[in-house]
């Protein structure tokens, strides 16, 4: 049974812990090499059951509102672990009134996030603070399956690579969070401060999941999301806002084409002036973390609908697209460029002044977000990747949104992407990923749980 009965006043829920941060320079538990093989151990034990645990999660299809029975699987193995589970239903009723709540069309009353709290000791002392791990568990379509090489929802392993929809984005990164979990367990670690594992639904749609574990009050002083990064840290994101644009022209039979007045040719100025926006941003826009800097921000029309038949000049275009959202830009000032440049075009066109397009914004609205890369949340999950690669991670900025800008912009948290996987397989065919790559991170978050949480192991204590 699920724990879905009403929260009492603490309810566990409040993740941050108040007690005084102890000095970094006393632990009681730090890493050393000997916890670190011992780590290194636990995680290899437990691999191939949790290697099988991610195959049972991508083979359950957790599209967006259809995400119970996925959920249902990871409080079940959180309860394995001994992790209390605690079941928070998303409710619309519940967010209308947040700023960052945007109803993604799909109805709240199936849709849960499980939440697992191992509550930390302040007494054992050490450590920075408390931390959540969270994830996604809705995916997007499969698309046409015909095109995949093996069954979307197969969980297939071939060569090393996990196959399926959703297996790099992003069930590989909650795989990974509970190994890391799991082995800590075995190891019989009690952390000082909280750890809070949440998997979340609707992040695809525009993150009311996460939303709801932040208005639920669910806090802690550090967040990894747990999203395909190929190992890399990225603490700065780009938003992503989804629009509609709808413009009008006169039909008119094609004979008399002149009589008409076409919304595709109106669409095409528009179009021009949108895409000259995006490159001009572009150039106006500097940022040492972004990997391409003609790429941290795009505007792109993902849809245009015109036209009603062949012989007629078309009398209505609807265009839908993303317009991104710089990192220390606000989803405002992105908004307004872009309508500004819609109205720019509008009113040096004489038609289009008369009937002025319609821009709606829907959907995913993703604010972007950063966490400055000296927080001590990126220093440490840092040095634990390089204790065990051997070599500096990566920091970068991500182009897109994910549910790391709510717990930035809303949470008040720091909080840094780090997990498995290429985002580049994300939402596409034959999307995989590598188990070593789980294997290595779930070593790494392990290692910070330690760093960051404090507390003691039975194995090992160091002074
Ligand atoms: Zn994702």
């Amino acid at each position: 049974m699920w724990n879905s009965g009403p929260q009492t006043a603490d309810g566990g829920r409040q993740v941050t812990d108040r007690g005084p941060i102890p000095s970094p320079q006393s632990p009681v538990t730090s890493v050393d090499d000997s916890l670190e093989s011992k780590i290194a151990g636990a995680v290899k034990d437990l691999a191939p059951v949790m290697i099988g645990f991610l195959q049972r999660m991508v083979q359950t299809p957790s599209l967006p509102n259809a995400e119970a029975a996925v959920q249902g699987i990871i409080a079940d193995q959180l309860r394995t672990l001994r992790i209390a589970v605690e079941i928070v239903p998303t409710r619309f009723a519940e967010l209308a009134d947040h700023p960052a709540f945007g109803d993604d069309g799909f109805s709240p009353d199936q849709r849960i996030n499980v939440v697992g709290i191992w509550p930390g000791d302040l007494s054992l002392g050490g450590g920075q603070g408390s931390l959540i791990l969270n994830g996604h568990v809705d995916v997007v379509s499969a698309g046409d399956e015909s095109l995949w090489s093996v069954p979307p929802w197969s969980g297939a392993i071939v060569e090393g690579k996990l196959y399926g929809r959703g297996s790099c984005d992003m069930k590989a990164g909650l795989a990974a969070g509970i190994l890391a979990v799991a082995a800590l367990r075995q190891l019989g670690y009690q952390p000082a401060h909280n750890i809070c594992f949440q998997s979340v639904i609707g992040e695809e749609s525009g993150g009311v999941g996460a939303l709801t574990t932040i208005v639920k009050g669910y806090r802690a002083d550090g967040v990894i999301v747990l999203e395909p990064t190929r190992q890399e840290l990225c603490p700065l994101q780009s938003g992503a806002l989804t629009f509609r644009l709808t413009v009008r022209g006169k039909a008119a039979h094609a004979a008399m084409k002149i009589e008409g007045i076409s919304a595709i040719a109106k669409f095409g100025l528009l179009y021009e002036a949108i895409e000259r926006l995006d490159r001009e941003r572009h150039e106006r826009y500097a940022n040492p973390f972004f990997e391409n800097p003609v790429n941290v921000a795009p505007i792109n029309i993902g849809t245009v609908r015109g036209g009603e038949w062949h012989s007629t000049v078309a009398e209505t275009v609807v265009a839908e697209g993303r317009c991104g959202v710089f990192p220390g830009e606000s989803a405002a000032d992105a908004r307004r460029l872009l309508a500004e440049t819609i109205r720019m075009v509008a009113e040096r066109d004489p038609w289009l002044r008369q009937h002025p397009p319609q821009l709606e914004w829907f959907e995913g609205q993703f604010e972007s977000a950063q966490t400055t890369v000296d927080h001590p949340l990126i220093r440490t999950l840092a040095a634990q990747h390089r204790r065990i690669h051997g070599a500096e991670p990566t920091i970068r900025g991500v182009p897109y949104g994910s549910d790391m800008r709510l717990f930035i912009n809303h949470g008040g948290m720091p909080a840094v992407h780090y997990g498995p996987g290429d985002v580049r397989l994300a939402h596409a065919v034959n999307e995989y990923v590598e188990i070593d790559e789980v294997v290595a991170v779930a070593k790494t978050l392990a290692l910070m749980i330690v760093e960051w949480c404090g507390g003691v192991t039975k194995v090992v204590r160091s002074a």
